[in-house]
């Protein structure tokens, strides 16, 4: 799943190829991902884009004041093409393509476009059209974003203390408490840190939570900076080559060379360093230690 550094590296890309471009057609081809039908898509036909940005997670695409909002969910992703058919796409339940936005530039032969795909059967890409991004209220519910200026060790202080005992690694993926980090990047500020995903959320004293601050900023603007300039092709490699733990169970661990475990769920799993963040007594999973046999 894309989150914080991989969305924002695809708006810089993104605002690089649209800006000042007119948006010909919009193609839908899964009409269940488009969540808002006023205004119609068709209202973007023909408007230039003025801007790209990111809201936690969620990409919008502002095209003179209507708002093209993307959320990829867990298995969605975006495709620059030089060249796309000149046939609106139709619906095929084969293909991924959920929908393509077709650029219209006077000054080339052929018509660009961006693809819009959701990969699986599980579906959970949103698209929506807004005359305010406010309107999607998943980012009227956002909290702060972690690499904005205002993000400052007091306002983390603040957000951990008022979660209670509530696991720390939850209560880093819940998008209306800090926005942008899902699985993936909170296992890995968590093996920063080298704290347990499970440790409560108001337990930690003061040089835990500077820890944690850093951690916090430092994995997702190392991610943000290794990111931006890379097309979006480029991008789910990257990723994927620098994580240390996460996704990573019975590899090595990096810093200590113990080995990465895992604590599965019902639809997700964390993985962590026993050595780096739990002192090195695993954390109970049924599964992993069927594994480890
Ligand atoms: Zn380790």
């Amino acid at each position: 799943m894309p989150e914080l550094p991989e969305v924002e590296a695809l708006v810089q890309d993104l605002r690089g190829r649209l800006v000042g471009r007119a948006i010909s057609r919009v193609d839908l081809t899964a009409f269940s991902a488009l969540k808002t039908f006023d205004p119609p898509l068709q209202a973007l036909h023909g408007t230039l884009v003025d801007g790209v940005e990111r809201h936690g997670k969620f990409l919008d695409i502002d095209a003179s004041g209507v708002h093209l909002v993307i959320h990829l969910a867990r298995a969605g992703w975006i495709r620059w093409r030089d060249e796309v058919p000149a046939v609106p796409a139709r619906p095929n339940a084969k293909n991924p393509l959920a929908a393509r936005i077709v650029i219209d530039d006077p000054d080339l032969e052929a018509q660009p476009g961006l693809d819009v795909t959701e990969a699986g059967t599980r579906k959970g890409l949103a698209i929506y059209l807004v005359r305010d991004p406010r309107e999607v209220e998943g980012i009227a519910r956002l909290g702060p974003d972690p690499l904005s200026d205002d993000f400052t060790l007091e306002a983390l202080r603040r957000i951990l203390e008022s979660e209670g005992r509530k696991q720390i690694k939850g209560v880093m993926r819940m998008q209306s408490i800090i926005a942008g980090i899902g699985n993936a990047y909170s296992d890995e500020i968590l093996h920063a840190a080298r704290m347990s995903p499970f440790k409560p959320a108001n337990s930690l004293d003061e040089a835990e939570l500077q820890t944690l601050y850093d951690a916090l900023r430092g994995t997702l603007g190392e991610a943000v900076q290794r990111s931006s300039g890379l097309a979006a092709s480029e991008l789910k490699g990257e990723k994927k080559s620098n994580l240390a733990v996460h996704g990573r169970t019975g590899q090595t661990c990096p810093v200590c060379g113990d080995v990465v475990r895992e604590v599965s769920f019902a639809d997700s799993s964390l993985q962590y360093c026993a050595t780096c963040q739990t002192g090195g007594k695993p954390l109970a999973d049924r599964r992993m230690s069927r594994l480890l046999k």
